[in-house]
């Protein structure tokens, strides 16, 4: 895992500052909740360390490392997204092996590597299956063990819990940090639900209207008024 080092990051769409000169460092093997109201810019961020939105200014590194030249399959990030954004006409098994696939290792080694990510989300034996055949909680296992398959060295979490029924999310928020300590990958988990936030976290950045409006350990973020 790697640090991340975000600075003066700045994003707007017209007149509208969607990130307003944002400033983050995070550690190598740290897991970082943004929280923040709906609009704030928590997707905006990831989607900029993702590559998938160019930012007018700062910088973003990651291992001290720039990034902002390197598209998103060369950035080395797994990106988990609310709606899962599985291929439904391809198996289990398709699904996880994809972003092997894509920087071109063999089918055979891709669908071993797809069986250990799966079994690492508890999911072992699942490949073959149609995605139009699982619920929502094993979906989005199989859209965590697509994340990991590469062993990327950051993951990025856009409310991938915020479908599924409180129970589940609740099972599930145990099952990613568990996921997340078992490898040590630097980890930046977005959700605007403060418990999912507290129960998780290394550390919390309240974000409000494109800037980071406090930073801290949950006991430290939540103890001022
Ligand atoms: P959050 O994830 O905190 O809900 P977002 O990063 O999705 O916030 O959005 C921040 C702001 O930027 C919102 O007001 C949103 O409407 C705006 N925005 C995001 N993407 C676009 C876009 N492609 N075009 C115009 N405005 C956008
Ligand atoms: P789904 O059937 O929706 O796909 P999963 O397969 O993701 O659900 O998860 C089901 C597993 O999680 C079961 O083993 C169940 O016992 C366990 N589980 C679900 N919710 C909780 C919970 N709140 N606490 C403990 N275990 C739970």
């Amino acid at each position: 895992s790697l640090p991340i080092s975000i600075a003066d990051i700045r994003k707007t769409y017209g007149n509208y500052v969607a990130l307003d000169d944002v400033t983050l460092d995070i550690a190598a093997g740290e897991f970082l909740t943004l929280l923040g109201p709906s609009g704030s810019g928590k997707t905006t961020l990831l989607m900029a360390l993702a590559g998938f939105v160019r930012p007018e200014g700062g910088l973003l590194a990651i291992g001290g490392r720039d990034v902002t030249p390197l598209p998103p399959n060369k950035r080395n990030i797994g990106v988990v997204f609310q709606n899962y954004a599985l291929f439904p006409h391809m198996s289990v098994s398709g699904n996880v092996e994809y972003p092997l696939r894509l920087r071109g290792v063999p089918k055979a080694q891709a669908r071993q590597r797809a069986e250990a990510a799966l079994v690492r989300v508890k999911l072992s034996g699942f490949g073959a299956r149609d995605i139009a055949a699982l619920s929502g909680g094993q979906r989005q296992r199989v859209a965590l063990a697509r994340a990991i398959v590469f062993e990327p060295r950051v993951m990025l979490m856009d409310e991938p819990l915020s479908a599924l029924d409180k129970n589940l999310r609740e099972h599930m928020q145990f099952e990613i940090r568990k996921l997340h300590d078992d490898l040590g990958v630097t980890t930046i988990y977005v959700t605007h639900d403060q418990r999912e936030a507290l129960t998780m976290s290394d550390r919390i950045a309240v974000m409000d209207a494109g800037r980071i409006q406090q930073i801290g350990a949950p006991q430290d973020v939540y103890r001022r008024p």
